[in-house]
């Protein structure tokens, strides 16, 4: 971690010093209101929960803190993701997408974007720092890439998007503002899924938009209020509570990965690995640069989708389910979801329990 990056998380666990009086609780309130007193001529800083509310500026509050940026909350990655690309895109442009990222933003543009004129165009994201990304008006990369975790270089990616007239958006999912920063890169904006590490806990949608650019974040903004994709004040204040944690949580998580990695990589069940962390993996090159460290997901290879599933059930220690991020380690066979991956590629998200007792538990699963 840098020591911005500290001062960031440490300020973060502060935010609502300045605004307090004596008496008010530590902890932001959950206010449901949908409506705020407004007497003709009244002025106030809230008035219709679609377009405002107290518990969203708490939030944004942190999410600014931490992105060093403007940010929007929304009600999951989904909807931050849908706000972009609509705030940035009209009939007759091209947007890159990864051909190897998050599945569902690709389907989201084939299925609505290209109906409205917009051209999608899918590259793999290893690819992005050589192809020609010309008549593009928006270029869009994840880098590391869910799961294959490839990864491209932001800043110059991001160099040539500008050279070539496009606006850049990157999904930082899989490493948080804490592990990579985009902006400072170059991106126009950074949309993320918080349902992942930022949430934590496997109990919560949410995601957000951030950026420096501020008419483009009205835009944004704007989305969210015509569009109604709007967070719940329960959901935002779960997540302003679960970010409290995410430095500490990454830092378990992201050392656990790298002990269980290099564990994995030499045993001998294992066909293949994938952890950008390890100095053998071709994503290493934009470690301790671009991203701070390796993260926390892991992809490997065992022998077949029968062998593969066998070391799923038989770990104690893994949630058998999708998604990543969580307190408790969770893996998944991604075949099952039709990516282009072997039968028994298996993504794992490493949680925060104890890395020996973790370990442990993996490798009998792997002798099971
Ligand atoms: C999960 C995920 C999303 C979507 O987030 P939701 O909260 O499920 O809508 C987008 N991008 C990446 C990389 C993800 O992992």
């Amino acid at each position: 971690m840098t020591d911005d990056t500290a001062s960031r998380a440490a300020r973060l666990l502060h935010h609502r010093k300045a605004s307090l009086s004596p008496g008010d609780p530590i902890a932001p309130a959950i206010v449901p209101g949908t409506t705020f007193h407004l007497p003709a001529n009244g002025t106030g800083a809230f008035s219709y929960s679609r377009a405002g509310t107290p518990t969203w500026s708490e939030l944004e509050a942190q999410l600014s803190l931490l992105e060093n940026a403007e940010t929007v909350a929304f009600p999951s990655g989904m909807a931050a993701i849908a706000a972009a690309l609509f705030a940035c895109l009209k009939t007759g442009d091209t947007v890159i997408l990864p051909s190897d990222g998050y599945y569902v933003t690709r389907v989201l543009a084939t299925e609505f974007l290209q109906g409205l004129g917009v051209t999608a165009r899918m590259l793999p994201t290893a690819d992005y720092d050589s192809a020609d990304l010309s008549g593009a008006a928006l270029v869009y990369l994840e880098t590391p890439s869910n799961p294959g975790l490839d990864v491209c270089d932001i800043r110059a990616v991001a160099e040539r998007a500008k050279a070539a007239g496009a606006r850049v958006v990157v999904d930082n999912t899989t490493m948080t503002p804490y592990l990579q920063r985009p902006l400072d890169l170059g991106a126009d904006l950074v949309v993320a899924a918080d349902t992942k590490a930022p949430g934590g806990h496997s109990d919560l949608l949410a995601g957000h938009v951030a950026g420096c650019d501020s008419a483009l974040m009205a835009r944004v903004r704007d989305w969210r209020r015509l569009s109604g994709a709007t967070l719940g004040p329960f959901e935002a204040w779960l997540l302003h509570r679960g970010l409290e944690t995410l430095e500490l949580r990454l830092d378990r998580m992201c050392t656990s990965a790298r002990i269980i990695a290099e564990r994995l990589a030499v045993h001998p069940a294992v066909r293949a690995l994938r952890y950008p962390g390890l100095p053998s993996d071709p994503s290493h090159r934009m470690v301790g640069g671009q991203m701070a460290n390796g993260g926390f997901l892991i992809g490997f290879t065992l022998a077949d989708a029968g062998v593969a599933e066998r070391f799923l059930s038989a770990c104690p220690y893994l949630a058998q389910s999708t998604s990543f991020g969580a307190t408790h380690s969770s893996a998944e066979r991604r075949a099952r979801w039709g990516d282009a991956v072997p039968d028994g590629f298996i993504r794992l998200s490493v949680g925060i329990e104890p890395v020996e007792v973790l370990w442990q538990a993996i490798d009998a699963a792997l002798a099971a």
